[in-house]
């Protein structure tokens, strides 16, 4: 059986999952050694169970990321931080200065809201006071820093799970 593969889009741009796309032909090599069984590129709602590796894009900002993360978590073998916002908040984080949530949204909505408020309901989760990287909600069994991280690093991440060994990122990771 083929190594069943997932990637979830929390809190980002998707940037790193275009540069996953980066990738190109090497792709097709990639798809023949394993079962993509979620991600925003499929027509899957419900996250699986006996996922073996997740790649998570972007950072834990609302309470339906928080739900999210946790089913995930559980579902997951190994749990790779996919990208800077994943590692550490990154450029999701930003809006931490604010304060809390009903900071951020008085700073982008003012009182031009429908009364004077935000309504939030099920379509649209609640903001959490403080955005936060992956590893402040569930253990994160790896790393992929970048912003995004390149194809070439993803490719070599990939292809390392799949072949079942952990990917050693020292002297592969460039800064500046
Ligand atoms: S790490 Fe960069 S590319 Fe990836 S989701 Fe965050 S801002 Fe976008």
């Amino acid at each position: 059986m083929k190594p069943r593969v997932a990637t979830v889009w929390l809190g980002g741009c998707s940037g790193c999952h275009m540069s996953l796309l980066d990738m190109d032909e090497r792709l097709i090599a990639l798809a023949g050694r394993m079962d993509l069984v979620h991600g925003p590129l499929l027509d899957v709602k419900e996250f699986p169970d006996a996922v073996d590796v997740t790649l998570v894009e972007g950072a834990v900002a609302n309470e339906e990321h928080l739900i999210q993360i946790r089913k995930v978590r559980a579902r997951t073998k190994v749990l790779v931080a996919f990208g800077d916002c994943a590692v550490s908040g990154n450029v999701t984080a930003l809006r931490n200065v604010l304060g809390n949530a009903d900071g951020v949204l008085t700073r982008v909505y003012g009182d031009r809201a429908p009364g004077g408020r935000v309504v939030f309901d099920e379509l649209v989760p609640k903001l959490l006071d403080r955005v936060l990287p992956v590893h402040q909600v569930v253990d994160v069994d790896l790393f992929l820093p970048g912003c995004p991280p390149s194809a070439d690093l993803i490719h070599f991440v990939l292809s390392e799970l799949l072949d079942g060994r952990s990917p050693d990122l020292a002297g592969r990771l460039r800064f500046g």
